[in-house]
């Protein structure tokens, strides 16, 4: 347990290298320096949170991180590729095969049960109906919804919906699941659900990064990112707090069977 504290394979390659990342945006005559020189290094298997005030640049990372948007300056390695430079469709291409991303919105399809709308994804890649459907309950077993798979987004609570949206992100086998405030329309006991499904995952040897405003949330990952206008202020390990009950139950008492 000890060794994986910090998530990090001591010795490995990091799974993402960032090196004086800049980004800038015009509005009209002014410029916005959203990330003024970012360094950084993320082992995979990591469970990071990225905490900061509005308008520090979390957004801009997480897009630049998930292959949405280029840098104006620096470097990202992404597996020892350069990323900085690439493409749209190569972007493209990567980003479907590495990362998964977890909305704060969940962005299900309401006429669509569980299964169909993790099997989406899938769909769009051209996987065969076989295939597309053992992955898709695969993912949303881990999310501890093997069980809900028939049901609508109607017909789950906010809770299972985000976890419906987590499966989805999971169903391509990502190697990086990104979320933006994935908790930040849940209450309390909803968003430790979800958090436990973020514990399950990390468990499962999968990087996790989540910007999140709550301290209580930031308190389960493995690692704290602060950034203040658009830079790195602190960059902390810690000792993640667990989840604890009947959430945990929900997810990680399934993955294991
Ligand atoms: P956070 O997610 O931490 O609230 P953002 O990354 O969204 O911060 O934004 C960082 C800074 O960049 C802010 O000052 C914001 O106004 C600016 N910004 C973000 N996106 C754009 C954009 N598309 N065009 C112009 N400015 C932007
Ligand atoms: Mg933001």
């Amino acid at each position: 347990m000890a060794s994986r504290a910090a998530g990090a394979d001591v010795g490995a390659e990091p799974l993402l290298v960032f090196r004086d990342l800049a980004k800038v945006y015009r509005v009209g005559d002014e410029e916005v320096h959203a990330l003024a020189g970012v360094s950084l290094d993320i082992q995979e298997g990591e469970y990071l949170a990225v905490m900061g005030p509005s308008g520090s640049g979390k957004s801009t990372l997480m897009n630049i991180l998930g292959c949405l948007d280029t840098p104006s300056g620096g470097s990202y390695l992404l597996k020892g590729r350069e990323i900085a430079r690439l493409s749209d469709d190569e972007l493209a291409a990567i980003r479907n095969r590495e990362i998964g991303f977890v909305f704060q919105t969940f962005n299900l399809l309401a006429r669509s049960d569980a299964l169909h709308n993790v099997e989406l994804p899938l769909i769009y890649a051209g996987m065969g109906p076989r295939e597309r459907k053992e992955r898709a309950v695969e993912a949303l077993t881990m999310v501890g919804l093997a069980d809900r798979m028939k049901h609508r987004p109607n017909e789950l609570s906010g809770g299972q919906r985000q976890r419906v949206a987590i499966a989805r992100a999971l169903v391509n086998r990502p190697s990086i699941i990104l979320a933006d405030e994935p908790t930040g329309n849940l209450d309390t006991k909803t968003g430790n659900e979800i958090l436990a499904a973020f514990e399950a995952i990390y468990s499962q040897g999968k990087t996790v990064v989540m910007v999140t405003h709550e301290e209580d949330v930031a308190a389960h990952a493995h690692r704290v990112v602060r950034l203040r206008d658009g830079k790195v202020e602190s960059d902390r390990a810690q000792d993640a707090r667990r989840i604890e009950g009947p959430a945990a139950a929900t997810a990680i008492g399934r993955i294991g069977a």
